[in-house]
């Protein structure tokens, strides 16, 4: 569990958001509160978006008072917000005096896909993606994690009331400070920020939990996504822990290419990642898992990749999602040609695959795959205004 220390006070405040379900329990317990109470608080917390405890009515008075002086939700500090024009929005998140992470928020018609950061930079090293650039800092904590889902529903339903009826910015809302709500902004929620999520795995594993708790965020198993670069042991250990789609970043039909482009491919190359991922599938009924492949430009990119692809997964119940590549400062690649990348998918369709290609979002404003990279955070502008959380939109 997060301890925080207050700097005003001193005292140190458990952070609610870090706890799951049974931990939240064992926790109110301790506190000699009854079990009901944790799905109280849940309910609060999760479902009305309410962050203060001394707004949480129906808790009784001595608890609330007890809760109060311990306890917190604690989700992390907003530093800056940028919006794109095709309506992405990307959030910069303190997670240290000097160290920031991103997440970033896809609207699409019929969903709201929030895609979160499990680390602050990425130890991988792919060599395609501008988060390797940075290095690792550290693992979010499950209240750091799960406090991106929450922060984003309540900005957003913020900004919804703000741009008021018939905006086509929000999907809904009915969520701020303490109001019931039947709809969230965010209906999807994707590993696919900062980090390599299998590399933090309790602290992921307890923000999903929470994620598909019906006293939680009650998100369905479908609309949560994991993406992996390929941790085979993690994938057998999720494989027992949760029931989430799993998405897996192959980028390469060989181990040579494979071992370039995505370098833990070394120590566990593609048949046994392949192996990893049809068991996650077999384990239990209705799960699925897609591969990623990012289109580099005459690099993975030739029919006879696509041939050697749909050879490797002929016959497997799996999907394929062509990324675009998206190009940041200092890249040796570039971006395949649209023909080419359609060419690839039809190869692969006419294989017996089922192949997509990922249309790009927010390029505009940095947030597209692989163009997060959080950046050092100037100290000066975020006490700009006195306000330690005020919103500095850049650019
Ligand atoms: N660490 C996880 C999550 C990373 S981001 C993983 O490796 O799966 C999600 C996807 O974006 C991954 O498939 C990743 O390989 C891809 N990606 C990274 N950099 C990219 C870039 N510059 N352009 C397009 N996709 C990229």
């Amino acid at each position: 569990m997060q301890m925080h220390v207050d700097a005003s006070t001193g005292a140190e405040r458990t952070n609610l958001l870090d706890m799951p379900r049974p931990e939240l329990e064992a926790y109110v317990s301790e506190l000699g509160g009854k079990p009901f109470r944790a799905r109280q608080l849940l309910n609060w917390v999760y479902k009305r978006g309410e962050g203060r405890i001394a707004c949480m009515t129906d808790l009784a008075k001595d608890f609330r008072a007890q809760l109060a002086e311990r306890a917190e939700v604690r989700a992390p500090r907003i530093v800056a917000v940028q919006q794109s024009q095709d309506g992405t929005r990307k959030w910069k998140l303190e997670a240290d005096a000097s160290q920031a992470f991103e997440m970033v928020y896809i609207p699409e018609d019929d969903r709201g896909t929030l895609c979160i950061s499990s680390q602050v930079g990425c130890a991988l090293d792919c060599s395609f993606c501008s988060t390797a650039q940075q290095g690792f800092n550290r693992n979010l904590t499950t209240g750091e994690i799960i406090g991106q889902v929450w922060l984003a529903n309540r900005e957003l339903a913020a900004a919804a009331a703000e741009a008021g009826a018939g905006s086509e910015l929000p999907i809904v809302s009915r969520l701020d400070g303490g109001q019931p709500t039947t709809e969230r902004a965010v209906t999807n929620v994707v590993f696919m920020g900062m980090g390599e999520p299998l590399a933090n795995f309790r602290n992921v594993i307890g923000a999903i939990h929470i994620l598909l708790d019906d006293y939680g965020f009650d998100l369905s198993r479908r609309r949560v996504t994991l993406s992996t670069s390929g941790l085979v042991p993690q994938i057998y250990r999720l494989a027992e822990e949760v029931n989430v789609a799993l998405a897996v970043s192959l980028h390469a039909p060989d181990d040579a290419l494979r071992s370039e482009l995505v370098p833990i491919n070394r120590k566990h190359p593609i048949a046994e990642l392949l192996e990893a991922c049809w068991h996650y599938l077999d384990e239990r009924n209705g799960r699925s898992v897609t591969f990623e492949y990012v289109m580099l430009d005459g690099v993975n990119d030739a029919p006879a990749q696509a041939r050697r692809l749909a050879r490797l997964l002929a016959g497997r119940p799996a999907k394929v999602n062509l990324i675009p590549f998206n190009p940041f400062p200092g890249t040796r690649y570039r971006r395949s040609p649209p023909e080419r990348i359609v060419s690839f998918r039809d190869e692969l369709i006419r294989r017996g695959l089922i192949a997509t290609i990922r249309r790009t979002r927010g390029e505009d404003i940095d947030a597209a795959c692989g163009q997060l990279a959080g950046r050092v955070i100037d100290r000066t502008t975020v006490r700009l205004g006195g306000r330690k959380m005020s919103l500095i939109v850049e650019r």
